[in-house]
């Protein structure tokens, strides 16, 4: 987990973002997502100054185990000085070995949001679910933290003033915000409740507003009039034109394809989980999606 730095801004992750929420449909399954419907309580990774670092440190980690459903899993955490924020050892298991920067000695209400990070690695390693290369498997990891339930405290560990800053993990504070309100919008919770840092709330809110936007994007209905003003024009051109004829307009998130000699059809990312959807372009339809099976209510 990196540490230190200027605090980066906006959605330059969003990409990797989106790809690893869905990455995370398909390894684990609608089921399997939906048992993660009840986010990590705040009181039971609360640290205060006054408890023993070490005991407090592994029943924090034991919490997060717990969390992750990672029954057999025991985590052994040290402390050390080092550059990076944490990291943990990713062997064969039941014990992995994690270790946070000296400076959570005395940062203990930041220990949980560490742990949550380094935690959810060895989930993935278990699962055996990875991106290539360390940039986008530390996007994979704190998304993945996020959407399942305990992401929120690192977006509540980013925290600035006059003479500080800090943020903890790969995301932007806003794209943390996002992949929380993705979350906030499956299983109807209100996270913001639990925010501790008013920059956290501010993220949250700018999060929640992309999020809404990927439902509000053509032939989805919700979208609105510009988007579907763009949509009807483009169509019009496949239409004319053929299918395929322009693909891949960037910043255009639908596709019209063709469908060998049958109908003209559309396919569109999922707002909930990305995975492209395909419907014949025929006006009002109704499609579920396959793999998080949200309802999408389209006008194509
Ligand atoms: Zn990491
Ligand atoms: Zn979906």
């Amino acid at each position: 987990m990196a540490n230190g730095g200027p605090v980066q801004h906006g959605f330059p992750h969003l990409e990797t973002v989106r790809a690893s929420i869905n990455a995370l449909y398909k390894r684990l399954s609608y089921d399997t997502v939906h048992t993660f419907a009840t986010s990590v309580a705040p009181a039971d990774v609360a640290f205060c100054d006054t408890d023993d670092l070490h005991l407090g440190a592994q029943r924090v980690a034991r919490e997060l185990v717990r969390h992750y459903h990672l029954p057999d899993a025991r985590m052994v955490v040290g402390f050390r000085e080092m550059s990076h924020a944490a990291s943990v050892e990713l062997a064969a298991g039941p014990e992995y070995f994690v270790e946070l920067n000296d400076r959570f000695r005395t940062h203990r209400r930041d220990i949980g949001a560490a742990l949550a990070h380094e935690v959810m690695h060895v989930y993935l390693h278990r699962l055996d679910l990875s991106f290539p290369g360390t940039r986008d498997n530390e996007i994979l990891t704190d998304t993945a933290t996020t959407y399942l339930g305990a992401g929120w405290l690192l977006l509540d560990a980013y925290r600035e003033d006059s003479a500080s800053s800090q943020k903890l993990g790969y995301l932007t504070p806003e794209e943390f915000g996002y992949v929380l309100a993705k979350r906030a919008l499956v299983f109807a919770e209100d996270p913001s409740v639990w925010f501790t840092s008013p920059q956290a709330y501010t993220a949250y809110e700018k999060g929640m507003a992309e999020a809404r936007r990927d439902e509000q994007q053509p032939p989805l209905t919700a979208a609105g009039w510009a988007g579907r003003r763009r949509y009807a024009r483009d169509r019009r051109h496949a239409q004319d034109n053929g299918a395929g004829s322009r693909p891949g307009v960037p910043g255009v998130p639908y596709a019209f394809t063709p469908d060998g000699r049958g109908p003209l059809r559309v396919s569109f990312p999922c707002p909930t989980c990305q995975q492209r959807i395909r419907v014949p372009v025929r006006g009002r339809v109704r499609a579920r999606c396959g793999l998080c099976r949200t309802v999408l209510e389209c006008d194509t």
